[in-house]
This record gives C-alpha cells, sequence and structure tokens, in this order.
C-alpha cells in the first residue's frame, strides 16, 4: 500500500482540506476532514478527494448546479412554451364542451365573485357616481348602462345574462361530459 498523500492544506474544488482523520479500522482509506466553501464540515476519502471528476463540494455545488439549471429552465421557457401549454389546457376543455366559442361555461353559470368585485354583484361597479352595468362574453365586454340605483344596475346585469349567456348555456351545457 502506497504511503498515505498528505491532502492537508489542499485546495479541491470547494474543499479545503482541513486535516487526516485518525484511521478508522472500517475504512478503506484515509478520511478527511474539509471546510466546503458553503462553510460545511465535510469528511471524505482520499480517493473521492484525488477521483478528477466533478467539482469536490460538501453537495452543495451539485445542488446549486441543479438549482441554476432549473432556474435557466424557467428563464428559457419562452412565450412558445406557454402558448403551447395554454393551448392545450383550451383543447381539453373545448373537448369536454367546457370552452365553447371562447367562453368558459363554468365562468358564466357561476355566480362567484371576483376578488377585486367590491358592489357585491357581478358585472356592476360603481363608478363616477354611477352603477354601471357590463357583462363579458367571448372575450368581449358589452355596456349596459350607467344608473343612479344599484338595483337598477342589477336588474341590467341579469338582463344582459339572458341575453347573452343563457343561449350560450342552454345550446352547450347538456352536451357537457
Ligand atoms: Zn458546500
Amino acid at each position: 500500500m502506497p504511503k498515505a498523500l498528505d491532502l492537508t492544506g489542499l485546495k479541491i474544488g470547494c474543499l479545503k482540506v482541513v486535516k487526516r482523520l485518525p484511521k478508522r479500522t472500517d475504512s478503506m482509506g484515509h478520511e478527511w476532514l474539509c471546510y466546503c466553501e458553503c462553510g460545511n464540515q465535510y469528511i471524505t476519502t482520499t480517493s473521492h478527494l484525488n477521483r478528477k471528476c466533478g467539482v469536490k463540494s460538501c453537495g452543495c455545488y451539485v445542488k446549486e448546479l441543479a438549482r441554476k439549471q432549473s432556474k435557466k429552465n424557467i428563464e428559457n421557457a419562452t412565450e412558445e412554451t406557454y402558448l403551447i401549454a395554454s393551448k392545450k389546457i383550451k383543447e381539453t376543455m373545448k373537448k369536454n364542451n367546457e370552452l365553447v366559442e371562447n367562453t368558459r361555461l363554468s365562468s358564466i353559470s357561476s355566480k362567484k365573485l371576483r376578488s377585486d368585485n367590491k358592489s357585491g354583484h357581478r358585472g356592476v361597479a360603481f363608478k363616477d357616481g354611477k352603477w354601471v352595468a357590463r357583462i363579458s362574453i367571448s372575450g368581449k365586454e358589452h355596456y349596459l348602462g350607467s344608473f343612479d340605483q344599484k338595483e337598477e344596475a342589477i336588474v341590467a346585469r341579469e338582463k344582459g345574462e339572458e341575453l347573452y349567456f343563457k343561449p350560450l348555456i342552454d345550446k352547450y351545457k347538456n352536451k357537457q361530459n
């Protein structure tokens, strides 16, 4: 067996070799206490330190590399990647008759309020001293009128739902899987 190399003080990759540890009977070679650039203490063997592969570290280097890689993947995710993903979602919804004529059936059938809604009624908002009723369908917004009374705006909105939403719901609802 060759005389053990003294690695004390060497800087190998991210590791600085501090000292040789007493040989344990069950260990193959000598073990070394190292300090890693990240601040961790790390114990490793002569053969690991001598092996010419990768950058030696306590493990943080590989982790950091993976983190950088995944960050890069996210950064490299182009608009195209997102478009493909969103197209897939739309196709699935279309297949289920959830997305019809560019409108989500569940969204027009539901009475759920948007988080920014202050009037407590969908499509009704107080603006410049008036209650304004609007309705959006197939990506287009329709103005339903401005009123002094909130109730009037609510009625206008309900009429709008009858006019714009109901035909679409009736047309497709029973075709849903
Ligand atoms: Zn480290």
